[in-house]
C-alpha cells in the first residue's frame, strides 16, 4: 500500500505545522506532516519546573523562551490575542559582573561596544575583500590600532561583552565566529518577551489551530523519511525508516539543515536524495553550521541573590583551555536569567555556549551535576546576597549537540563563511517549483533561526503551492 497526498511536510516542529495550517486554511487538506520523533514541536520543548518555591506554574524551555523582534512576532501576536501565554519582558535591571567586580558600570563598555561594532562595519565596507577573520582577531586588530585612547578597563570590559553577546546569541566561540556576519542583520524588530509557562503553549496556539480530525489522521509521529526520490516528474517518493512508502505532489522539507549536511550513507540520519541535490544547493552545504546554544536551570530552595534584577552578565577575560576537561570557572562568558524576578521562583537559567555547551552534555552522569557545581557556584556566589550559598536541590541541561535530529541549536556564521543570504537563497528557490524547503535557517533578518522564522518560512512555502495549485486548476480548466 502506497500513500498519496497532494502535499507531504517533512518535520512536525513549527515550520512544518504552519505550512500545513496554511495549506489547509487554503483549502488543501490532504497533505501529511511526517515526523521522526515521538513528539511535535522540534525545537520547542518545555519541561515541568520541579521546584517547590514554584509560584506561577512556570515551565523551562530547553528550545526557544523569547519572543524576539516583539513588534513583528506572529507568535506573540497570537498569544496576545488568544491570552494563555504567561510572558515577561525581561529588559528591566541588569548587572553585569566579573570576577574581580561585582558589577561593572555601563560606561566602562557600552562605549567600547558601540565603537567595535562601528569598527568592524567601517572596516568591511572600506575593504570589501579584506578575508573574513574571526570576531575575536577583529577585536584584536580594533584594540591594537586603538588601545591609546581606551582605558584598561574599558579593552577588558568592553571585549569582555562583545564577545558574551556573540557567543550567546550565536552559542559559538568567538574565536571560531566570522567577523564579517556575526553582528549581521542582529537588529532586533522590537524587544524580547520571555514565555514563563512554556513555548509549547505557543507551539499549541498553532497546532490546535489544526482540526483535530487533521491531528489525529494525518500527523506520524516516529516516521523518519530516509530516502527522497524526485526522478519522476510526476510524484514524488519517499521512503520512511519503517520501508512504507509515500508519494505527493508536492514536499516541504523543514528538516534542520545540520541534518542535511551528513553526506555519509552510514549516518542513521543521512536522507538518500536521488537525483543528487542540484548544485545550487551542494554548493552551498559546506558553509552550514550549527552553534550549540545551550540552558543550564538551577533550581533551589530559596532565593538569595536580588529578584529586583532581570538578568545578569558575567564578562569574562578567561581563554579557555579548549582540550575538553580542564574548563575552569570564570572561562566563559555567561547570561543568568533570573526567575525570582518574573515569577518570585528560586530558579536560575544560565545561557552557555560552544564547546562548554557539548562538555556538558558528554559528562559522564554519575558526576555531572558536580562538576556543573564546581563550574558555576563561584559565578552564583558573586551575585548572591548571603555569604555561603546552597547548593541546587535540582539541575537541568539542554540536550541539543546529541540529539540526532537537531545536531545544534541554530544556524550560525563560521569564521570564512560564505554571505549566509546566499545560504537562504539555495533554500528558498527549490527543487523544480515542487521541491520546496522551510525551517527557521530559510528567512532572512532578525527572524532567521527564531521560532517566528520558522513560522514566515512555514507560511511562505504554504503561499507558494497553494498558488502552483492554483495554476495548475487553471491549466487543466484551459
Ligand atoms: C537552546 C535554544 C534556544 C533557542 N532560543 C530561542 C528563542 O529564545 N527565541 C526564538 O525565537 N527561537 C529560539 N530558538 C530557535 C527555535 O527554537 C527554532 O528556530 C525553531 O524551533 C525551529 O523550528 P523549525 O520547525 O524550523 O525546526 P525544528 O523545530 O527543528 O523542526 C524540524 C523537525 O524535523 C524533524 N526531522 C528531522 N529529520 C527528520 C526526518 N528525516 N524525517 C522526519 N522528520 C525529521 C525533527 O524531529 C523536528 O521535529 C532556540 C533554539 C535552541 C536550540
Amino acid at each position: 500500500m502506497v500513500t498519496h497526498k497532494k502535499v507531504i511536510i517533512i518535520g512536525g516542529g513549527i515550520s512544518g505545522v504552519k505550512a500545513a495550517l496554511d495549506l489547509y486554511n487554503g483549502g488543501v487538506e490532504d497533505t501529511l506532516i511526517l515526523e521522526a520523533r515521538s513528539r511535535l514541536g522540534g525545537r520547542l520543548l518545555s519541561i515541568d519546573s520541579t521546584n517547590k518555591t514554584n509560584q506561577e506554574d512556570i515551565k523551562y524551555d530547553l528550545g526557544a523562551s523569547w519572543f524576539h523582534d516583539s513588534l513583528n512576532n506572529p507568535l506573540f501576536d497570537k498569544a496576545i490575542e488568544k491570552g494563555n501565554v504567561k510572558y515577561y519582558f525581561d529588559d528591566g535591571r541588569s548587572i553585569f559582573f566579573s570576577a574581580h567586580n561585582n558589577n561593572i558600570e555601563h560606561w566602562k563598555y557600552e562605549v567600547v561596544m558601540d565603537e567595535i561594532l562601528a569598527f568592524i562595519t567601517l572596516t568591511y565596507e572600506r575593504n570589501p575583500y579584506k578575508p573574513d577573520v574571526s570576531l575575536k582577531e577583529i577585536c584584536d586588530e580594533y584594540i591594537s590600532k586603538h588601545k591609546s585612547h581606551l582605558t584598561e578597563d574599558q579593552i577588558k570590559y568592553g571585549l569582555g561583552v562583545v564577545r558574551m553577546w556573540a557567543e550567546l546569541w550565536h552559542g559559538e566561540s568567538w574565536d571560531k565566529l566570522s567577523a564579517k556576519y556575526s553582528f549581521d542583520g542582529s537588529s532586533h524588530l522590537g524587544r524580547n518577551v520571555f514565555v514563563k509557562n512554556g513555548y509549547k503553549t505557543v507551539f499549541n496556539n498553532e497546532l490546535n489551530d489544526l482540526p483535530e480530525s487533521y491531528r489525529i489522521n494525518n500527523i506520524k509521529l516516529n516516521t523518519q523519511v530516509n530516502s527522497i526520490n524526485y526522478t519522476n516528474k510526476k510524484q514524488i517518493i519517499l521512503k520512511t525508516n519503517d520501508n512504507t512508502i509515500y508519494t505527493c505532489d508536492y514536499l516541504i522539507v523543514t528538516i534542520p539543515q545540520s541534518l542535511l549536511i551528513i553526506n555519509d550513507p552510514k549516518d542513521e540520519q543521512y536522507i538518500n536524495w536521488q537525483p543528487v541535490l542540484p548544485t545550487h544547493i551542494t554548493d552551498i552545504l559546506p558553509s552550514i553550521h550549527y552553534g550549540s546554544l545551550g540552558k543550564i536551570i538551577f533550581e533551589f530552595d530559596t532565593i538569595f541573590w536580588p529578584d529586583n534584577v532581570d538578568r545578569f552578565y558575567a564578562i569574562t577575560d578567561n581563554i579557555p583551555d579548549n582540550h575538553g576537561s580542564n574548563y575552569k570557572s570564570w572561562d566563559f562568558p555567561t547570561i543568568f536569567i533570573n526567575y525570582a524576578a518574573m515569577a518570585k521562583t528560586a530558579t536560575l537559567v544560565a545561557l552557555i555556549q560552544a564547546p562548554l555547551s557539548s562538555y556538558i552534555e558528554n559528562l559522564d552522569s554519575s558526576i555531572k551535576n558536580q562538576r556543573i557545581w564546581n563550574l558555576f557556584q563561584p559565578l552564583i556566589q558573586s551575585i548572591s546576597i548571603i555569604s555561603n550559598i546552597p547548593a541546587p536541590t535540582k539541575i537541568y541541561h539542554t540536550p541539543w549537540n546529541s540529539e540526532k535530529y537537531s545536531r545544534g541549536a541554530y544556524a550560525t556564521t563560521k569564521v570564512g563563511t560564505i554571505n549566509p543570504e546566499k545560504i537562504i537563497n539555495a533554500f528558498t528557490q527549490g527543487i523544480d517549483n515542487r521541491i520546496k524547503f522551510a525551517g527557521a535557517e530559510t528567512v532572512d533578518g532578525s527572524a532567521n533561526g527564531c521560532a517566528h522564522g520558522g513560522w514566515f518560512s512555514g507560511q511562505r512555502e504554504a503561499k507558494f503551492i497553494l498558488q502552483q495549485i492554483a495554476l495548475e486548476q487553471l491549466q487543466s480548466k484551459l
